[in-house]
């Protein structure tokens, strides 16, 4: 049984931006299976701390980067949490890492710093008499714990992962001092990256293992396109690199059980609620596959691709139902498509109901991404038995499989891949689908193969167990 302090910028149900909040949030029932027992440190945002109610203060900071702070202790929704209550930090209006017009928050190196700091001081003094035997960073936001461990003269291992290299956490390189960071540790064997701090290579440098969110995307980061300058640092670290696919919460997201949804166990069950996604979304009827796309709108998901290739389904009847929110652009371009396209509806949101309501009603579900750690709308789109359309890449590339001759002919498809990451490929990952839609008998039984799909987090959780294992100290 080991005892882990999880530390992250963001947990389900309490704050979300993306797929990191729900493997955070999931990560401890998971384990608990495996026998270990995780603690959940998260910044004190105002939604949180409201959330939570009054807690315990359990350890309390004179000052951390410019104030007094606490660490306060609750229970919430089945997670033992420490919150970092730092007000001059996390108080504010806004998203986790940016304001209210969008722009990063400008102290986002002190205000992470500040996390993984409040980190290394748990691992090093305890909160509460507890102590962890492993201390486990998710993303950039973590990435500093182990230079901090290290100032602390601490030796609690390092776990370290990677939910999406795109992000680094960068900040010049004369904030050393201010981050109390070891300046004779700026070099290119530590936490330094061409001149700056990088907190996610301070990360990947002192972390005892490593962990990736997928085995494709483990192998791409080793790789100059998909590393995003790190490909180096991992490839140096490779011995003690792994992928493990993420698993999705299957009580909450179970077909039959779905209080957002009309709740159904097989396929016949979903036309209730296409019937009714498709009203919602005022799309009229039609003999194509509705399609369904929840996503943060960026550059890394591809709606620009899925704008361009949009043709290839509407000419064969398809249809599609997109809720996203994000990039100013391409909203702009989404409500654009909407307005030419009868057979196009866009919600702007964040909505977390009604991507319930569409995963369910839709008939297919499409991941267009550039690139991919592990996705977890697909996952979702498998266990409502909604055909995903994906790319092949990461962890898209893992999870689903694809329609080919030989998998249809032995029956285990379960879903459409398209390579390469092109318009054109993309257009005829459209084609593809609408062939399989048109075929009920194939078609239904993709959809029962796809809910036959184990995405939950079992095999994943022992494999993470291995990982604490290797890297906590003998004893425990
Ligand atoms: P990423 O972490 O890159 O955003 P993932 O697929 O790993 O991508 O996770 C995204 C998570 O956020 C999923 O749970 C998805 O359902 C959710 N999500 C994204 N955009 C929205 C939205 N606009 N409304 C509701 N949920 C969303």
């Amino acid at each position: 049984m080991v005892q882990v302090l999880s530390v992250a910028s963001e947990c389900a149900p309490l704050v979300k931006t993306g797929g990191l909040a729900d493997v955070v949030g999931a990560l401890p029932a998971a384990m608990a299976g495996q026998g270990d027992t995780l603690r959940t440190l998260i910044p004190g945002y105002p939604g949180v701390l409201k959330a939570v109610g009054k807690g315990r203060v359990v350890v309390k900071f004179k000052d951390l980067f410019g104030a007094a702070a606490e660490i306060i202790a609750v229970d919430h929704a089945g997670l033992d949490l420490l919150i970092l209550r730092a007000d001059h930090l996390f108080d504010r209006m806004g998203g986790p890492y940016v304001d209210v017009s969008g722009n990063d928050w400008p102290d986002n190196a002190e205000r992470f710093a500040a996390l993984s700091f409040a980190a290394a001081h748990v691992a090093a003094k305890g909160a509460d008499g507890w102590r962890p035997d492993v201390v486990h960073g998710h993303d950039w936001q973590a990435g500093l714990i182990p230079e901090y461990l290290a100032g602390l003269n601490c030796d609690v291992p390092f776990v370290f992962t990677i939910h999406n290299i795109a992000f680094h956490g960068n900040a010049p390189g004369d904030r050393v001092d201010a981050l109390g960071l070891d300046p004779a540790r700026f070099h290119a064997h530590a936490y330094e990256f061409w001149g700056q701090i990088s907190a996610l290579k301070a990360g990947l440098m002192g972390a005892a293992k490593i962990s990736t969110v997928s085995q494709t995307y483990a192998e791409e980061l080793m790789t100059p396109h998909f590393g995003m300058g790190m490909d180096g640092v991992l490839q140096h670290r490779r011995a003690d690199l792994v992928g493990i696919v993420n698993g999705i919460d299957t009580d909450v997201w179970d077909p039959a059980s779905d209080p957002a949804i009309k709740p159904y166990s097989t396929l016949k069950g979903k036309a209730a609620n296409t019937r009714a996604l498709r009203a919602e979304f005022g799309l009229p009827k039609s003999n194509g596959p509705l399609c369904v796309l929840v996503s943060r709108l960026s550059e890394q998901k591809g709606i620009d691709l899925l704008l361009q290739a949009l043709p290839a389904l509407l000419d064969r009847g398809g249809q599609l139902a997109l809720l996203g929110s994000g990039d100013a652009g391409l909203e702009v371009a989404l409500h654009e498509a909407a307005a030419k396209h009868p057979g196009v509806s866009v919600k702007i949101g964040y909505d977390e109901a009604l991507s319930h309501r569409m995963i369910a009603g839709g008939d297919a579900i499409l991941v267009p991404s550039r690139f991919e750690p592990c996705g977890l709308t697909q996952l979702y789109g498998l266990r409502y038995g909604t055909i995903p359309l994906v790319t092949l890449t990461g962890g898209l590339a893992d999870t689903i499989i694809n329609a080919s001759p030989a998998a249809l002919a032995r029956k285990v498809a379960t879903g459409v891949q398209v390579a390469p990451i092109t318009a054109d490929a993309l257009a005829g990952g459209f084609n593809r689908l609408c062939d399989l839609h048109a075929q009920p008998k194939v078609w239904q039984a993709m959809g029962r193969n796809a809910m036959k799909q184990p995405v939950g987090w079992d095999t994943s959780a022992a494999r993470y167990h291995t990982l604490y294992r290797d890297a906590a100290p003998a004893d425990v």
